[in-house]
């Protein structure tokens, strides 16, 4: 069956593997129908994410139909349409328990990343060693373990593949950009990057209540994507975005969201940031997102970020009296209530879709997403059955 390798910088391949199988009682086997790209995978694609091993196979986003379910599996049936968690969660430990389910404590043994953040963190799909080392679903087949606890039923059939695949990854991610944000009526907020991730951002504070909001990027068809949802933009390549967000909005916004993360394109360097800065060490989004943020609000890191950023400017954050939260999304907890929001046609995610392909198509959708070219945003990735 087709699967999509990774095989180094720049270098992810299309090729036939034999399908999974299930190996523990907790386990379901899913025929993926729809699968996409997102922003995580260029951190792969670009060499910047470690411990990969050529070969392996990747992707987080899917959706399909349950074609077996080890013994122990007791919510989910063979047939069931589902969508899969992008995290894996076992559902039984302390922080599952409490609805942290991107925290798990129990499906990711990397010794390396425990070492490094102190902690264990949680497992995911198709997203190197240092996440347990799972296979991806950019692929036919994928086995997903604690079924009950990572896939989510889709019974209402009127619903597509399109409307619903989102809910596996981005669709949460920029809910919980919003919630770790505090994003309610009457909210002013910022939002770094208009890809994927920051245009659902948009949409849900939009959805919230938020009063203005504001895109940051420097794509001119991301920016219109935005506006089309009430964003006002400012192209960071063409204007200073602090002195720019000084003049639209006096005070500053209330919350900022960064979800963009560490691969972030150099703008203009403010006068001020390279006054105090080493040009190479500033952090440009986190520096001007503390800049321009009102006192005493919030910045909500959604976008990646895998070890350190440099010259963090910690006396801005601390005399400004700035709340700062960072997480992965919490798919489980969030996507029964997203799923009646969406069902209710009160949010429509497919504004963002610009491409639908054949899977077999992966290696030339990777390219196209990562060089934002021929107007790319969301890639859907079709299984033929
Ligand atoms: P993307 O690469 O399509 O979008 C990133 C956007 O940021 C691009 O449009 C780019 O032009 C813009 N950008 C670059 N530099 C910028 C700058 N200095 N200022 C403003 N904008 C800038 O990726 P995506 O799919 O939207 O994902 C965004 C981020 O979210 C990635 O880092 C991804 O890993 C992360 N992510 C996090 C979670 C989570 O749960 N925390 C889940 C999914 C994705
Ligand atoms: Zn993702």
């Amino acid at each position: 069956s087709t699967v999509i390798e990774w095989h180094g910088k720049k270098d992810v391949r299309v090729s036939q593997r034999p399908r999974p199988i299930i190996t523990d009682d907790t386990d379901a086997i899913i025929h993926v129908t729809s699968s996409t790209i997102c922003g995580s995978d260029l951190h792969m694609y670009n060499g910047d994410m470690k411990g990969m091993k050529a070969k392996d196979i990747i992707g987080h986003e899917c959706m399909g139909i349950v074609e077996s379910v080890g013994s122990n599996v007791k919510n989910i049936k063979v047939g069931d349409r589902v969508v899969v968690s992008a995290p894996i969660a076992c559902g039984q430990c302390e922080y599952c328990k409490t609805g942290m389910f991107s925290l798990c404590d129990v499906t990711n043994d990397s010794k390396v990343m425990e070492k490094l953040y102190g902690h264990r963190i949680c497992g995911a799909f198709g997203y190197s060693h240092l996440t347990g080392g799972y296979d991806g679903c950019q692929a036919e087949w994928v086995r997903v373990p604690f079924a009950d606890v990572n896939l989510l039923k889709i019974e209402n059939n009127r619903l597509t593949d399109e409307q619903v695949l989102f809910l596996s990854d981005i669709v949460c991610t920029a809910w919980h950009a919003n919630v770790m944000g505090g994003v309610g009526p009457g909210t002013t907020v910022a939002i770094w990057g208009a890809g994927p991730v920051g245009l659902l951002s948009v949409m849900w504070a939009k959805y919230r209540g938020a009063k203005r909001i504001f895109s940051i990027d420097c794509i001119e068809e991301r920016l219109a994507k935005a506006r089309s949802q009430g964003a006002e933009t400012i192209d960071f390549s063409k204007v200073d975005v602090i002195d720019t967000m000084q003049k639209m909005l006096p005070g500053g916004p209330d919350v900022c969201i960064d979800a963009v993360g560490f691969r972030y394109t150099k703008g203009l360097v403010h006068k001020i940031q390279r006054a105090v800065f080493l040009e190479t060490d500033t952090p440009e989004i986190l520096g001007e997102a503390v800049t321009v943020v009102r006192k005493g609000g919030t910045i909500a890191v959604i976008g990646d970020y895998f070890l350190t950023a440099n010259m963090f400017p910690i006396g801005a954050f601390m005399e400004k009296a700035v709340t700062m939260r960072g997480g992965q999304l919490y798919c489980q907890s969030y996507w029964h209530d997203l799923l009646k929001i969406i069902e209710n046609g009160e949010v429509d995610p497919t504004f963002i879709i610009t491409h639908t392909m054949e899977l077999s198509r992966a290696d030339e959708a990777y390219k196209m997403f990562d060089e934002k070219s021929d107007g790319t945003i969301k890639v859907v990735l079709k299984t033929a059955f």
